[in-house]
């Protein structure tokens, strides 16, 4: 299949062609040439299986077609279990299980593994350069670390980080070099947009990105959302509704194109946290991007989200059918608080403040008498937020065993100014 930018005014890329650029060189995003055609769909047995099944309509007639199904056991080598919460009918689908312990790790894998074997035979190493206000830097750097042929240059703003998050992020060395921005994350997006458009540079260092908006990272998500809902109409007999807590839209948008081609899925609602671009379209006022905010649930302080783009192409634009499709609401830092601590005290049920937006969603859509099973995607492992989750339930959290083994490494960050010619010089040295 063929992939075309949302803006249409870039000519339509192969699958590898796609995943290499990232973005659409007309600052679209990439989706299928075609809507997907919904159909049913058979359990394989395993989250690989189901991955390489749900992918493999986008990867007919491309170059990568034959290494699907490696790439899915390469990348989804590790759980996505659905587990039932103590509120009847009620269910997390865990996507905490990697090596950075959030549910980027399965779209970071995915694309580190493609973009491996797109490089190899090229001569010239491959540099991904990528801004992070957190969790997504530290996946892409788990997913590269000693990818043969790829360097990775991760920015984060220096001090607007949690001390967790800087350690994860300068915690790899070989081919990862992090970078502490004296800026902001905004400074930090910037350099990289620049130096991905500055052409001199390119011809002595190819550079790519991993943001969430890359099809290599959508994609891939669609497969622990397929596996869930085949899973669970094997088991009960039953369609699967999804919570989703979003910021750009990314891992929400997996679940809309999983549910578009014919998967098990019944409603989809997504919850927000005080960001509330997306409640405010979807209660009938206008799309308008503002600055974000910052709350408790950091990773999704979005003003404006890029996969908007993606949804709308979807509903070819009909936005008051866009609106009629999806329950959207947005969830305060006190109303997080309250949740991760009563269901602590009521059930011992911990979530992180992203999750938490997610099950007071529900909460409230079940109070109204919303019927059915229903999954909340739990975003991240409370232990990774454990400045915000310990003082709420009055208890340590243990951390998983690939996120201890990554905060006992040692930690190296080098210092760059906010400004282009320092990155741009950091990236030419030795070149
Ligand atoms: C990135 C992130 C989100 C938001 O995901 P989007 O794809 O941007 O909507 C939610 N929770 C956690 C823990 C995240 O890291």
């Amino acid at each position: 299949m063929n992939f075309v930018s949302t803006r249409h005014a870039a000519p339509s890329a192969t699958l590898s062609q796609a995943i290499a650029a990232g973005l659409a060189p007309d600052g679209g995003l990439y989706v299928p040439a075609q809507r997907p055609q919904p159909h049913a769909w058979q359990a394989q047995g395993s989250l690989a299986r189901d991955a390489a099944a749900v992918l493999a309509p986008f990867f007919d007639g491309d170059a990568l077609a034959p290494q699907l199904a490696a790439l899915c056991e390469q990348a989804f080598d590790f759980p996505a279990p659905l587990r039932a919460l103590s509120t009847p009918g009620d269910h997390v689908l865990e996507l905490f299980h990697g090596p950075t312990a959030a549910f980027k790790d399965f779209g970071a894998r995915f694309l580190a593994a493609s973009l491996a074997r797109l490089q190899q035979g090229q001569a010239r190493e491959l540099t991904i350069v990528v801004a992070t206000s957190g969790d997504t830097g530290a996946a892409v750097a788990a997913a590269f670390h000693r990818q043969p042929g790829i360097r990775v240059v991760v920015l984060y703003p220096d001090g607007r980080v949690s001390p967790r998050q800087a350690h994860q992020l300068g915690c790899f060395g070989d081919n990862i070099q992090a970078l502490r921005v004296a800026g902001s994350f905004d400074d930090c997006q910037a350099m990289v947009k620049q130096a991905l458009g500055d052409r001199e540079l390119q011809a002595r260092v190819p550079l790519s990105s991993a943001n969430s908006i890359s099809l290599g990272r959508w994609l891939p998500q669609m497969s622990y959302y397929a596996h869930a809902a085949l899973s669970h109409q094997a088991a009960t007999g039953n369609v699967l509704n999804l919570v989703v807590p979003t910021g750009n839209l990314g891992n929400a948008m997996a679940a809309v194109l999983a549910r578009a081609m014919g998967l098990p899925l019944g409603r989809i609602a997504l919850a927000t946290n005080a960001n509330d671009v997306l409640p405010r379209f979807f209660h009938g006022g206008d799309y308008q991007p503002v600055a974000s905010v910052a709350t408790l649930a950091n990773a999704m302080d979005v003003g404006a989200p890029s996969n908007f783009e993606r949804l709308r192409w979807l509903y070819a634009a009909d936005d008051a059918a866009l609106r009629a499709a999806f329950r959207v609401e947005a969830v305060d830092d006190a109303a997080i608080r309250e949740v991760i601590t009563r269901r602590h005290a009521q059930a011992g049920e911990v979530f992180c403040p992203h999750t938490a937006t997610a099950v007071a969603l529900l909460e409230t859509m079940r109070a109204e008498g919303v019927q059915g099973d229903w999954a909340v995607a739990a975003t991240a492992h409370p232990a990774k937020f454990d400045s915000v989750v310990e003082p709420l339930i009055g208890r340590s959290l243990a951390v998983p065993a690939a996120l201890a083994e990554l905060l006992q490494r040692p930690a190296h960050a080098e210092p760059c100014a906010p400004a282009y010619a320092a990155l741009r010089a950091m990236l030419l040295q030795g070149r």
